[in-house]
């Protein structure tokens, strides 16, 4: 099933040009980049954004890092785009990363891992919605 998820290209990422060479793995894995835009997150939007950890110890460290160089922000759209993009993205922490992944080949750690991508169909609507209007995706 066609299906759109939510990307981010992080700032470890965006600050050693990597934009680029993570798209090329995005485009190669048969995911179609629908809408791009390079921000500079809020400290607001960092916030809300991973509300959900908000309890857990690296909430702050998180937080601070989001906002500390632009993200770009992605609709990727493809057959099963959510579980897909996860897959090309690899383990969150690189070091159990599979070859070949985004997070394998770039990530520096398990905090600056390069890439964001929803964790399903339901989070990457309310993902999307937050950065992007259905005027700015073009499929
Ligand atoms: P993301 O939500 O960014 O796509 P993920 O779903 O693989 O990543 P989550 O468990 O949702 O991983 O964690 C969100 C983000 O919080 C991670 O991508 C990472 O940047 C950061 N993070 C997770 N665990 C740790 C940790 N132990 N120490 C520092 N940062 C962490
Ligand atoms: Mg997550």
């Amino acid at each position: 099933m066609t299906e759109r998820t939510f990307s981010i290209i992080k700032p470890d990422a965006t600050r050693r040009n990597l934009t680029g060479k993570v798209n090329a793995v995005i485009e190669d894995a048969g995911l179609r980049i629908v809408a791009q835009r390079r921000i500079q997150m809020t400290e607001a939007q960092a916030k809300k954004f991973y509300e959900v950890h908000a309890e857990r110890p690296f909430y702050g460290e998180l937080v601070e890092f989001m906002t500390s160089a632009p993200v770009v922000v992605q609709v990727l759209e493809g057959d099963n785009a959510v579980a897909r993009y996860r897959e090309v993205m690899g383990a969150t922490n690189p070091a159990q990363a599979a070859d070949g992944t985004i997070r394998k080949l770039y990530a520096e750690s398990v905090g600056e891992n390069s890439v964001h991508g929803s964790d399903s169909l339901e989070n990457a609507k309310i993902e999307i919605a937050q950065f992007f209007t259905d005027a700015d995706i073009v499929g």
